[in-house]
């Protein structure tokens, strides 16, 4: 099995006199499409490069971790991981985290606060030749002006901050690959910040054929990396989220285009799944940033082209959104039928708001959509994700009506009863989102609605750069209107709000 070096050792066994490229990453090695790093080294293997892995070099010696390798042909990438690195290691309370899952065992403390600065001041000081590249989530979501919630400032772009020389934002198979050319035909490019454009079906698919292992290195020993064994028996569908709920990063990190696999593509790594030692027939998700996006967006792409929405579904349902669920249920009807497949669960979110209304299922593939998720996708409890009760408060997430979580609960109700099942329906919540207040906490906490439910999940609200959510929580204003908001600013405030969600009801 063929990993990428991580060492001088694993270097000189392969018989490389250069290297191309040599990423450094916040997070352990794992070289598993989840993971964006292994994806972007896997990608630059495939154009024809040498590329290295550095994983959670340590910033506090003597800097060996940065030398080791000497200075590649071409550029250092960098990234902090699939986290931002404070939200990796704060919780919205600014409490130090003592775990960090994307570290054998669990370990925290094996990267900085803001990595991508902290790696690309560091190799910019010991090769200062060298092109330093800076991707993934960090970097991307930093790549403006930007408040920093646990600053509570204002910081420059990443750029500035870092001394980096290019940035690339989003998902950037194609631009790494651009830069990689550019650099080795000896020019420069003329932008500093190149975005990932979505992919084609095609390129993604390509994307995913690509021989990765599905492990962690070997260098760990077997050690477990929590963050792996959550996702290793999962397999992404697409890419992308037009919902545009304004706390959430993944529109401005992934883009609200979906960029779908084929069902063929996504058959061929069920299939290899099912070769993996510790697999038992069951696959935890098949998922993506939400789950029920498969093969939808507009259809009239001039039109989208000119749209400044937001969000396609935000405050209602756009005209010219395809949202049919076909595809996906033959998607999983294909994967069910996979020899050594028993069970393939959604475990990413739902938008219900795709297929119902407060009258009921918006369309006849809605209502076969639900019933199937309910009856054979969910391990006993189906997740959703009202977020709140109090309609202004969703006015502000961009989240539908509680009418509708009102609705679904009474759908879920129904095919429990008729199919003889004892499922839960679980709702997530957030507390101290801009425009929540106590008041509206405590409203939420008598909602009829919720009564009998199994009611635990409620995240306190972090400030990540770049949503509308945290403009709203640095400006006291909500930027779509110009109108003010409350803010629960105070630490002490916020902690009362979440915790009001666990009493009695
Ligand atoms: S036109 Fe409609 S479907 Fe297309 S991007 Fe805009 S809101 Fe979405």
């Amino acid at each position: 099995m063929m990993f990428l070096p991580t060492s001088k050792k694993e270097v000189e066994a392969l018989g490389w006199d250069y290297i191309d490229v040599i990423l450094f990453s916040g997070d352990a090695y794992v070289d598993h499409p989840a993971f964006g790093t292994a994806i972007i080294a896997r990608v630059l293997e495939a154009e024809g490069y040498r590329v290295a892995v550095v994983p959670q070099p340590n910033w506090r010696d003597d800097l060996r971790d940065f030398r080791k390798l000497g200075a590649p042909r071409l550029f250092f990438g960098v990234t902090a991981g699939a986290m931002d690195s404070m939200v990796n290691h704060y919780t919205a309370a600014k409490r130090l985290r003592s775990d960090d899952a994307y570290t054998p065992e669990g370990r925290p403390g094996a990267r900085p606060d803001r990595a991508v600065t902290v790696y690309s001041r560091i190799l910019k000081q010991l090769f200062p030749e060298v092109p330093v590249v800076i991707g993934g989530i960090e970097a991307s979501l930093r790549r403006e002006r930007h408040y920093d919630y646990w600053d509570d400032r204002m910081h420059a772009p990443i750029l500035e901050e870092s001394g980096a020389d290019y940035l690339v934002a989003g998902m950037g198979e194609k631009a790494v690959v651009k830069i990689a050319s550019a650099l080795s035909r000896g020019e420069d490019l003329p932008e500093r910040i190149l975005f990932g454009e979505p992919l084609t079906e095609a390129e993604l698919d390509a994307v995913y054929d690509l021989p990765f292992t599905k492990l962690p290195h070997p260098r760990y020993k077997g050690k477990r990396i929590p963050a792996y064994d959550m996702i290793k028996f999962s397999i992404t569908t697409h890419r992308g989220c037009f919902g545009g709920c304004s706390f959430c990063a993944i529109t401005a990190h992934q883009g609200r285009t979906i960029q779908s696999r084929s069902a063929s593509s996504i058959i061929r790594e069920v299939e290899s799944l099912t070769r993996h030692p510790e697999f038992r027939g069951t696959i935890t998700d098949l998922g993506a940033p939400t789950a029920n996006m498969y093969r939808m967006g507009g259809r009239d792409k001039s039109l989208c082209e000119k749209c400044v929405r937001t969000s396609c579904l935000f405050p209602n349902m756009c005209r010219n959104l395809q949202h049919d669920h076909t595809s996906l249920l033959e998607l999983y009807e294909k994967v069910l039928k996979v020899p050594g497949v028993k069970h393939v669960y959604i475990g990413s979110g739902i938008r219900y708001d795709l297929f119902l209304d407060v009258n009921g299922f918006i369309s006849e593939d809605g209502r076969r959509y639900f019933e199937q998720l309910v009856t054979k996708h969910t391990s006993g409890r189906l997740k959703v994700a009202p977020e709140h009760t109090e309609d202004h408060v969703l006015k502000a997430m961009a989240k539908p009506s509680f009418k509708l979580f009102e609705r679904l609960r009474v759908e879920f109700d129904e095919v429990c009863r008729r199919h003889g099942l004892n499922y839960q329906l679980v709702p997530y919540f957030i507390s101290s989102h801009p425009g929540c207040t106590m008041r509206d906490m405590q409203a939420l906490s008598r909602k009829a609605a919720l009564h009998g439910l199994y009611m635990d999940q409620v995240q306190d609200f972090t400030p990540t750069p770049m949503t509308v959510s945290t403009q709203m929580f640095a400006s006291g204003r909500d930027p779509r209107t110009g109108e003010p908001l409350f803010v629960e600013r105070d630490i002490a405030g916020k902690q009362k709000q979440k915790s009001f969600f666990f009493k009695k009801r």
